[in-house]
């Protein structure tokens, strides 16, 4: 039944129906999903349902994995908006960011098997860390662009290994200091994605899941070179810098960044 709501949406793509009408809805405690019209409206409904479940799934498997918790029902309220495009695969979440915005807003631009999968999940870590350390106490952009992409697909963290090994082959670093207080992340800039998560990537070798969080929480409050000393025994951000350097060189077969078993196209 799953597989089949999504062949039917395939559909939608080369034969989108304008009829307002057709649009996908579902709602639970913790989502409201808009989807594109599909060829009928049952079609269309199957489709939003699918994407509900596969939020529901990604939500609780993220909050667990890195909360090591389930998010309260309700908590982190969240719309997601898809729409269907088979040449562009981008996220947003926009967070609630002030009293007054009670619901986080998701927009997903992508194939209808991404909206399932890879690029939803990617989203979801926005969702499930701007709940649980709401604003203004949001764990840094690079922190938690650099967790979301490990849910990145195969070829994202494919070409973001390129880019490290050339950055390490020609010596043209980026400026870590200047990715760690930056407050957004430019979604074109590949090279600041690529470091955000071999970054990331590289604490996790010093420290488990609940130190990362705690680290960026720390550092919210006491700085970068505060929380880099108390949690990781690095005495600055420089030496964040030249240590991580040396291990993206060192790596034998090129840095890893992400856990590729996320590279499925639905929760595991
Ligand atoms: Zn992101």
């Amino acid at each position: 039944m799953k597989a089949l709501g999504r062949i039917w949406c395939m559909v939608a793509v080369v034969a989108v129906s304008s009829r307002a009408d057709a649009a996908g809805f579902a709602m639970s405690d913790n989502f409201t999903i808009l989807t594109p019209a599909c060829p009928t409206q049952q079609d269309a409904t199957a489709y939003a349902r699918e994407v509900l479940e596969s939020a529901e799934a990604w939500r609780s498997e993220i909050a667990r994995h890195w909360l090591g918790e389930e998010l309260p029902p309700g908590a982190g309220r969240t719309t997601v908006n898809v729409s269907f495009s088979d040449k562009q695969d981008t996220g947003l979440t926009w967070a609630t960011d002030h009293p007054q915005r009670r619901d986080h807003t998701l927009y997903l631009t992508t194939t209808p098997d991404r909206a399932l999968g890879t690029t939803l999940a990617h989203e979801m870590v926005h969702v499930v860390l701007a709940t649980r350390f709401p604003s203004p106490r949001r764990l840094a952009a690079w922190l938690e662009e650099g967790i979301a992409s490990s849910y990145d697909d195969g070829a994202r963290q494919a070409a973001r290994k390129q880019s490290l090994s050339w950055i390490a082959r020609t010596g043209n670093w980026p400026d870590v200091e200047a990715l760690l207080n930056s407050p957004n992340l430019n979604a074109r800039d590949a090279t600041a994605y690529a470091t955000a998560s071999s970054i990331t990537e590289f604490l996790l070798t010093r420290g488990d899941r609940h130190t990362l969080l705690e680290f960026g929480q720390y550092a919210g409050e006491h700085g970068w070179d505060a929380a880099l000393a108390r949690y990781y025994r690095i005495p600055s951000t420089a030496d964040l810098e030249r240590s991580w350097q040396q291990w993206v060189r060192q790596s034998p077969t090129g840095p890893q960044n992400g856990h590729l078993r996320y590279s499925t196209t639905g929760p595991t």
